[in-house]
């Protein structure tokens, strides 16, 4: 369930976002790295992480103003890191609208047990990806309850046969179909158009959400055998 949410760490000290990112990721997190504010706020814009664990002291916008900028446009939780002890600043991370706040030096260790308590807090019984699915950061983008796909935020209009399909691949990624078996499990098994058909519909998929449909990189052909999602 933590593969599904996406997490931003905005640290300038190269060494300890590297050694943040790979705890999250061992967690299972997918991770955002941003080592300036500027950067910072462009990821948080373009992929909505889940959580942000924000730096107060980076160059150019600093923490605090990222945080307030983060806050006026979303809920999403944020930790702040600072080399700050006092409790004055701690008040301010606070009265910014941090949900948490670490103190550097700090153990990863705890700082992944706040950002699982955080989560868990936040996104209680949500798995928040589980209507939608996104790939490259958002390049693509199925929007499962809105049967909305699209692609480099554009909306991509699709027949339903063809979001049908799409939406089997994508959501069992890696996993190969055979032409019966996608069928099958695209039009059920009373469907009685011939297996050959799919090879339109994913032609079709492919002009409508490849960058280069003859060269794929999501639905990819596995010779002999069907069709699997890459992404
Ligand atoms: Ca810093």
């Amino acid at each position: 369930m933590e593969g599904n949410f996406k997490i931003l760490v905005v640290e300038d000290e190269k060494k300890i976002l590297d050694v943040i990112a790979a705890y999250l990721e061992r967690e299972g997190y997918k991770v955002l790295k941003a080592t300036d504010g500027i950067n910072g706020l462009e990821i948080f814009k373009k992929y909505s992480p889940h959580l942000v664990i924000l730096d107060l002291m980076l160059p150019g916008l600093s923490g605090e103003e990222i945080c307030k900028a983060m806050r006026g446009a979303s809920d999403v939780p944020i930790i702040m890191l600072t080399a700050k002890i006092n409790e004055k600043s701690k008040l301010e991370g606070f009265s910014l609208g941090a949900d948490d706040y670490v103190t550097k030096p700090f153990s990863p260790k705890e700082l992944i047990q706040r950002v699982r308590a955080i989560i868990r807090r936040s996104y209680r019984g949500k798995s928040p990806l589980s209507d939608i699915l996104s790939f490259n950061g958002n390049e693509l983008r199925i929007d499962v309850r809105k049967h909305e796909v699209t692609k480099d935020e554009r909306l991509v209009s699709l027949t339903p046969k063809e979001y049908k399909i799409l939406l089997i691949l994508a959501s069992n990624q890696g996993q190969i179909f055979s032409r019966e078996r996608l069928v099958e499990a695209a039009f059920g098994i009373d469907y009685d158009g011939y297996d050959r058909t799919v090879d339109t519909h994913i032609k079709n998929i492919r002009h409508k959400i490849e960058d280069n449909p003859r060269d794929p990189k999501y639905v990819l052909t596995v010779y002999g055998v069907g069709y699997k999602f890459g992404g």
